[in-house]
């Protein structure tokens, strides 16, 4: 037995990544096995290290949760190997979490541990609902309860009866089974029926939904909304002060789901920007861009950089593949010479400003005509040596007008290649399929490609939402038209932003 084992058992919070502690990123990041349930955000569990053995204890459809005895096996045998271990867990540890016996099961092993503590479902839940839980005039003690959701269960473990005589805010987690019998017991126990009370389901998700009523009407209500678990149930006075339109949900994308069809590794940017504006993004991503490089014509055009008077970039794929190469050439940017720098859009100039080089050239629509217009109008292309950044599936109209109207002499250098992803088995395809949308965003004309190449795979049920199509540019627009697809909305700048902007405004107006 190796003595360097350790287990952490850490809480993931309620759902919001924003929510996790810095200290659980970290232990997530850096051990070498994790143990999870499934109310754990999956976003979270993408940042584990590429070596770390994921174990998934929660229950899934179909398929029991893994018994508690189990997974205290599972903890102590792992770490007996001289493993670090995370057991992960929505929320708390030590809220309903069973986090105390495997406590326990790891003091009788012998194993260090320690106890990383995540902000409670029914602690995110009231904040992202604007629901207070205690005040001064209404409410001066809270209270958090089990119903247990399992209808099959015995009866309630918790004497409902007697934290309703108690009074102040009674925050019951696990109570959506039994609902009906929480309700009577709390109205016997002496709370009226015009007690404020409210349920609120995924709390702190970009799907979080909630229903604002009173003891009496509690079990209608929640029925007619369709709520079930995981939900909260919020009892008392200080309750009564929430409001439908909470700050939560009245941000301007809250409600709607929209698809983004960029590679993942771009995906970032843009969900994180719809996710601020409360929307919830499901991610499709449609293409995959690998670098592509012919090494002999990449080393001519780095050896003969300093002849170039334009360098010019035709994507933000290009420019940051293309800037890759070049650093693990060169120490120096200068390096890169005198020429002057165009860039056919703001994302892919942006990609040029971070490293702090100055854009000469940007056209005012982001299309390889425009940007070869506006090259061809600076001045006298003629016999200028002009270097043009590409991937696979850049059109050549840009090389040919350089060419043929302003008689650049013009080298291509190829930095990667766009491919469609299949999308067959993917479960956000499924949920697509099935669930549908609000919008879907294109940002590249091979991202609208794919998308007809994939039309079975992603051919929306019957009952799904039929997604609005919104253009990063006119590019994207036009591949859109020239299949038949309808154009929505078209950012009116080729930039992330601008795209999420034009959304807000979509959809602000609409309401
Ligand atoms: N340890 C967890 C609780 C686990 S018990 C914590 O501290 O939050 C599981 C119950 O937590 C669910 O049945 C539900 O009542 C509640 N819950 C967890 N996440 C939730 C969420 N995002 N929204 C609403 N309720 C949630």
């Amino acid at each position: 037995m190796s003595g360097t084992g350790k287990v952490y058992l850490v809480g993931a919070g309620p759902g919001d990544l924003g929510l996790v502690t810095s200290r659980a990123y970290d232990l997530v990041a850096s051990c070498e096995v994790l143990v999870h349930d499934n109310l754990v955000n999956p976003d979270l569990l993408e940042k584990v290290s590429p070596d770390c053995e994921r174990i998934d204890v929660g229950k899934q459809p179909g398929r029991h949760a893994v018994p508690q005895e189990e997974i205290a096996e599972l903890l102590v045998s792992k770490a007996q190997e001289g493993k670090i271990v995370v057991r992960l867990k929505g929320g708390d540890p030590f809220v309903f979490g069973r986090g105390g016996e495997e406590m326990t099961v790891l003091e009788e092993a012998g194993l260090s541990y320690e106890i990383v503590p995540g902000v409670t479902a029914a602690l995110g839940c009231a904040a992202y609902a604007g629901i207070p839980l205690t005040h001064r005039d209404h409410g001066s003690s809270i209270s958090f309860l089990t119903g247990h959701e399992d209808v099959a269960k015995e009866a309630l473990r918790v004497d409902f009866g007697k934290f309703a005589a108690a009074g102040g805010t009674l925050c019951v987690y696990m109570g959506m089974g039994k609902l009906e019998q929480i309700v009577d017991e709390l109205a016997a126990g002496g709370l009226k029926g015009n007690t404020p009370a409210v349920v609120v389901q995924q709390g702190t998700l970009p799907t979080q939904t909630k229903v604002v009523s009173n003891l009496g009407k509690l079990t209608q209500d929640v029925q007619d909304a369709g709520l079930v678990a995981p939900s909260i149930i919020f009892v008392g006075n200080a309750v009564g002060l929430s409001r439908d339109d909470d700050w939560f949900s009245s941000r301007p994308l809250f409600g709607k789901r929209i698809v983004v069809t960029r590679a993942r590794a771009q995906a970032v940017e843009l969900k994180s920007l719809l996710e601020q504006e409360g929307a919830e993004v499901l991610e499709l991503p449609l293409i995959q861009v690998v670098s592509e490089v012919d090494k002999q014509i990449a080393s001519e055009v780095f050896a003969g950089l300093g002849t170039y008077e334009w360098i010019v970039f035709t994507s933000v794929n290009g420019a940051s593949k293309f800037f890759d190469l070049f650093l693990r050439g060169f120490k120096d940017l200068r390096s890169l010479g005198p020429a002057r720098l165009a860039c056919v859009g703001a994302s892919t100039a942006e990609v040029l400003e971070r490293l702090h080089l100055q854009v000469d050239l940007v056209p005012d629509k982001a299309t390889a005509e425009n940007l070869a217009k506006a090259l061809i109008d600076t001045e006298s292309l003629d016999s200028a040596n002009v270097l043009v950044v590409t991937g696979n599936r850049n059109r050549d109209i840009l090389v040919e007008m350089l060419d043929s109207v302003g008689h650049a002499i013009v080298d291509l250098l190829q930095v990667y290649a766009t491919d469609f992803t299949n999308l067959g088995d993917v479960p956000e395809a499924t949920r697509f399929r099935r669930e549908g949308a609000d919008a879907i965003v294109f940002a590249s004309s091979s991202a609208v490609d794919s998308y007809v190449e994939q039309e079975d795979e992603l051919r929306l049920d019957e009952a799904a939402r039929r997604p609005i199509h919104c253009s990063i540019g006119p590019a994207t627009s036009r591949s859109l038209r020239d299949n038949e697809l309808s154009v929505d909305l078209e950012a009116p700048k080729a930039s992330l932003s601008a795209m999420v902007e034009s959304l807000v405004q979509h959809f602000g107006n609409l309401q």
